[in-house]
């Protein structure tokens, strides 16, 4: 199977990263959103390919905080939300805040996952290749779950993701990126619900799955909502 038919296969609907932010954008204006009151917050991987959809954010809303580790990881965790928060700007007594939180995988031409060719490189290369680089020790069969501080990002993301992941279950490089996106949007929520105001604030929430095609780079959008005047409102995109 090629591209499109593996991607149809694996995520139901995909959009361009241009048309993913255009319509998030405009689903969240009628929200009370906009790039004048809001912040956009970032969560991706730090791979140079996934960066398009950061430039593309900062575009639309002004700017992008960036929360991004290995893998699209929450890393940045309390006080990297807190700075974020402190950043946006306050309409009518309001804080408001939009986080994209998107881990990645690659699909060539031939369909395969995990797969993508980079400029300048001959041959073959991954994405997301620390999820790659996990779901190698994980059917290997051996895990080092120690934390090397020389290694802090991939250590952590190892042990977070390991939690998620069934005793004796090995998932696959897609399986891994979906259990990843789960685990970053619980992630941020669990941060989100010990800081935020939501008196004070408004904020919303899109998650999903970044994919590397051989052309252009596309969106699999898993869960979008938002939260005014301390109601949780799921969005349509
Ligand atoms: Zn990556």
């Amino acid at each position: 199977m090629e591209f499109e038919g593996v991607l149809k296969k694996y995520f139901d609907v995909a959009y361009t990263e241009i048309e993913f932010v255009k319509r998030t954008y405009s689903a969240l204006k009628t929200h009370g959103f906009s790039d004048e009151n809001s912040i956009a917050v970032v969560c991706i991987c730090r791979d140079e390919i996934s960066q398009s959809l950061r430039s593309i954010i900062k575009h639309m809303w002004g700017e992008a905080f960036n929360l991004s580790s290995l893998a699209g990881m929450f890393f940045a965790g309390q006080t990297g939300l807190m700075a974020a928060m402190h950043h946006s700007p306050v309409a009518g007594g309001k804080e408001r805040y939009v986080f994209y939180a998107l881990p990645h995988i690659a699909i060539d031409a031939e369909g395969h996952l995990g797969s993508c060719k980079r400029a300048g490189r001959e041959g073959e290369s991954t994405a997301c290749g620390a999820l790659n680089a996990f779901q190698k020790e994980l059917s290997g069969g051996h895990l080092n779950l120690s934390i090397d501080e020389s290694d802090l990002e991939q250590s952590l993301l190892k042990r977070r993701l390991l939690r998620e992941i069934p005793y004796g279950h090995v998932p696959d490089l897609l399986e891994l990126t979906k259990i990843t996106q789960k685990v970053v949007q619980k992630d941020i929520e669990y941060a989100l619900n010990t800081i935020v105001d939501r008196r004070k604030s408004d904020y919303a929430v899109i998650s999903g799955v970044q994919i590397h095609g051989p052309e252009h780079n596309y969106v699999w959008v898993a869960s979008c909502y938002a939260v005014v005047n301390e109601v949780m409102e799921k969005i349509e995109v």
